[in-house]
């Protein structure tokens, strides 16, 4: 963990994801948890340990990664985009699947016990916003900001005052990138306008934290790349499966997966080429190529 300005810390270490918080004079205000069970409860042991109770909770999409450890802030009150709360069942149900749980006794068993136990609820977001929500809490002043394109409901924290904004995934620091839901050309716009923003320290939803701006245009050339590549696959007139067949260039993305996600690289090809073949297939008609 590491602190990043008067009130906000962060940390890139926990297996799956990023997470950070907020301290302010009305409680703490979480941005995100960990996806194992274990290393969620820990988390809030050490937040609340150091720093006082949890007063809210930011979650910046639907993705399982980012939501199941919401169990593990009971009381917690849950900030989303409106449109995180109608996937949040379907999302945590599946991540707590029986079958998942069987896996979890393999790579994880030490958040066994606590899946569906009686003082880890579901936590589904209760407060919603459409465009943005601007909290003053004591002195600190928190934007929580729609930035539409690594999901629709994708959400930033910005602390103005402190230059610090936490991405979302519309940022995968030096780490292979996901683009499984992206409308990538939207997420190009959202990257674009997060360069007019004055900001210090970026923590992004996966790798690490990053003080150059320049990464921006760095994962902005990435989806292009992959968009290109997607494209081409289109235009030989390959069939969905015939496109999944085709190797994805090591140039396209030069990053690995991050954060304990080893051995994910054949299925982030897999998903980010199904979206981006529906995707590239919805222009073209749309633009009546
Ligand atoms: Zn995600």
């Amino acid at each position: 963990m590491r602190r990043l300005s008067k009130s906000a810390y962060g940390e890139v270490y926990h297996q799956g994801s990023n997470q950070g918080f907020v301290v302010t004079p009305q409680g703490v205000l979480a941005v995100d948890t960990p996806e194992r069970p274990i290393q969620a409860v820990k988390w809030r042991e050490k937040i609340i340990d150091g720093f006082g109770p949890i007063r809210h909770l930011v979650n910046p999409h639907h993705h399982g990664d980012h939501i199941a450890g919401n169990f593990y802030f009971p009381g917690v009150e849950v900030i989303g985009h409106e449109l995180l709360l109608p996937l949040y069942d379907v999302t945590v149900n599946a991540w707590y699947s029986p079958a998942r749980l069987e896996r979890m006794k393999q790579i994880d068993p030490d958040s066994v016990w606590l899946v569906n136990h009686p003082a880890s609820p579901p936590n589904p977001p209760t407060r919603l916003y459409r465009d943005r929500l601007d909290l003053v809490l004591g002195d600190v002043r928190i934007e929580i900001l729609h930035f539409p394109g690594h999901t629709p409901e994708e959400t930033h924290v910005y602390l103005p005052d402190e230059r610090v904004m936490f991405t979302g995934d519309n940022i995968f620091y030096q780490s292979k990138i996901y683009l499984q839901d992206c409308d990538p050309w939207q997420q190009i716009e959202s990257i674009r306008r997060m360069e007019s923003y004055d900001v210090e320290v970026f923590v992004p939803g996966h790798g690490e934290y990053f003080f150059d701006k320049r990464y921006l245009q760095e994962e902005i050339t990435i989806i292009e790349s992959w968009i290109s590549f997607v494209e081409g696959l289109v235009k030989q007139g390959l069939s969905l499966e015939e496109a999944l067949k085709d190797p994805v260039p090591a140039d396209v993305d030069p990053y690995a997966p991050g954060q304990g996600r080893v051995d994910a690289s054949p299925r982030i090809n897999d998903i980010n080429v199904r979206n981006l073949y529906r995707r590239v297939k919805e222009r073209e008609s749309a633009v009546g190529v």
